[in-house]
């Protein structure tokens, strides 16, 4: 068993499948407005979306700029003229009822909750985060649920990883970082000095970085990584 004390979980798109969960939220708000649910809209509000959470990361931006401004982005570019603010609570109240795990990752949590630590790291909006986590019944596999939205800094901030270990009190060699964001969790572990393991679950993993200490493209190798020792035991 790897020696670690705490394991800091991402969680979209490492545990939560925020995919889901924001396909059903478009469809509920693009409802409301009466819009074509086709690609072409989905993409085009990505696009703004995704810029949005880049400057966010980059520290351009500030979180409450984010919400509305992916939504100004979007309403521009379709020619239409609602108010994004309003847009955004609606989007943000059907993102926080609407919480799914990725296949498999309740058991992951399960099992790895009985031998360590367990905290979320997360970049997300504070309602839509914890909304989702209550919803399903996953806090309680974690000892803490730092969103960056609450503790004033964000992911891959020196600040954001300062301040979890003061939280959970840890040293920064208990730690190991469990992400699918190589601009936030993994960037941010490798400046912030603490282990980290870059998750993959199906996606083409990027630029390969040797400071990624363990590499997993499915929840399996996660567990037989983790777990190295246990497994070559039960191969002998
Ligand atoms: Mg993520």
């Amino acid at each position: 068993m790897l020696n670690y004390k705490f394991l800091l979980l991402d969680a979209d798109g490492t545990f939560l499948n925020f995919a889901l969960t924001e396909k059903i939220a478009l469809d509920l708000l693009f409802d409301h407005y009466n819009l074509t649910h086709d690609e072409e809209t989905f993409s085009s509000y990505e696009e703004g979306n995704r810029l949005c959470w880049r400057e966010f990361e980059q520290g351009i931006i500030s979180m409450d700029e984010l919400k509305v401004k992916r939504f100004s982005l979007f309403f521009a570019k379709e020619g239409l003229h609602f108010d994004p603010s309003e847009a955004n609570r609606l989007y943000v109240h059907y993102l926080a009822s609407n919480g799914h795990y990725i296949s498999g990752a309740e058991d992951v949590l399960k099992r790895l909750s009985h031998d360590y630590t367990l905290e979320v790291i997360t970049n997300g909006i504070a309602s839509v985060q914890r909304g989702r986590l209550d919803a399903l019944g996953a806090s309680k596999y974690f000892d803490h649920i730092i969103i960056s939205e609450e503790i004033g800094c964000q992911k891959p901030s020196a600040a954001f990883f300062e301040k979890t270990l003061e939280i959970i009190h840890a040293a920064k060699d208990e730690c190991l970082i469990i992400g699918d964001s190589l601009t936030s969790d993994i960037k941010g572990g490798i400046e912030s000095g603490i282990d980290t393991c870059y998750l993959h679950l199906g996606k083409d993993p990027g630029i390969s970085d040797t400071r990624i200490k363990y590499h997993a493209s499915s929840y399996s190798e996660l567990l037989s990584i983790i777990y190295a020792d246990q497994v070559d035991i039960e191969n002998k």
